[in-house]
């Protein structure tokens, strides 16, 4: 059973949020946090929270993927920035123990032409503060495709930021098919090579999540912008394969694409016809 869902609006709240996915026919979905360009975060009523365990348990929902705010970066450079990051990520852990056993992923950070090096020491720095024993969720650093400064392009940058964290056992990594295409990855010709290449750079039990996004771009290009599913340079095929793929298919898949409700659940269709058909 292929477990997929796309981006959420909170607005109406959590419970509200399993309904949707239910209506669209997801059976996962992301969320984000707080304010994805600022840092505002509603407060966290925990009877809907607590609706949402409900749906998320009786549907059997493969674990949500939150989303971290775009505006947090880890490795800033100047030190207010990086303890505003640090602020965030620590009240996001603790709004997530509402839902536990589910994931929250973030941008790994932007070193801003401090190095890459700076910039993987901050990050981990910062996760050493936040990370705590007891937390119920598993932090995923997401694979970027290296636009300007951007630390995580690579398997190697990833690797090096586990490295320095103590809690690494609750670390993992969100993949995100159109960052890596952008980044130089060809998930699309070379998916086996790809994940071996990651399963011996990572490790790829520290795989936790797929952001399945087809890409505007070409190969390499560095830029990231992401495509509905089939009408970008991955292709649909291709991103069927990724699904499928045996390393991979028990995963939640997130789509990250320009889309409606309609659109979402139309995709979402669509990928789960492919996979039953293997
Ligand atoms: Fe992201
Ligand atoms: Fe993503
Ligand atoms: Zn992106």
């Amino acid at each position: 059973m292929l477990h997929i869902g796309c981006h959420l609006s909170t607005t109406g709240g959590f419970e509200a949020m399993g309904k949707t996915a239910l209506s669209i026919g997801a059976d996962t979905f992301a969320f984000f946090t707080r304010n994805p360009r600022g840092m505002k975060a509603k407060p966290i009523d925990p009877d809907d929270a607590a609706a949402l365990r409900t749906i998320l348990e009786e549907h059997h929902f493969a674990p949500l993927v939150a989303h971290a705010p775009y505006t947090m970066n880890a490795c800033a450079a100047k030190p207010e920035l990086r303890e505003l990051a640090h602020t965030m990520m620590k009240d996001d852990l603790a709004r997530m123990e509402y839902l536990p056993g589910n994931l929250y992923n973030f941008h790994p950070g932007s070193h801003v032409k401090q190095g890459v090096e700076t910039g993987i020491f901050f990050i981990a720095e910062l996760l050493n503060d936040v990370m705590s024993p007891d937390q119920h969720t598993t932090i995923l650093l997401e694979t970027m495709a290296g636009k300007g400064t951007e630390v995580g392009r690579t398997f190697e940058e990833i690797r090096a930021i586990i490295d320095k964290v103590e809690l690494s056992d609750k670390l993992g990594v969100c993949l995100d098919t159109c960052h890596i295409w952008d980044g130089g990855y060809d998930v699309a010709a070379h998916l086996d090579d790809v994940l071996a290449e990651f399963d011996r750079t990572i490790g790829i039990d520290r795989l936790k999540a797929v952001h399945l996004n087809d890409s505007l771009n070409p190969l390499a290009a560095h830029k990231d912008r992401h495509a509905k599913i089939g009408a970008g340079t991955i292709g649909f095929d291709a991103l069927a394969r990724v699904t499928q793929h045996p390393k991979l298919r028990d995963l939640p898949f997130i789509l990250e694409t320009p889309n409606d409700l309609a659109g979402y659940a139309d995709e979402i269709k669509r990928l789960r016809a492919a996979f039953s058909a293997e």
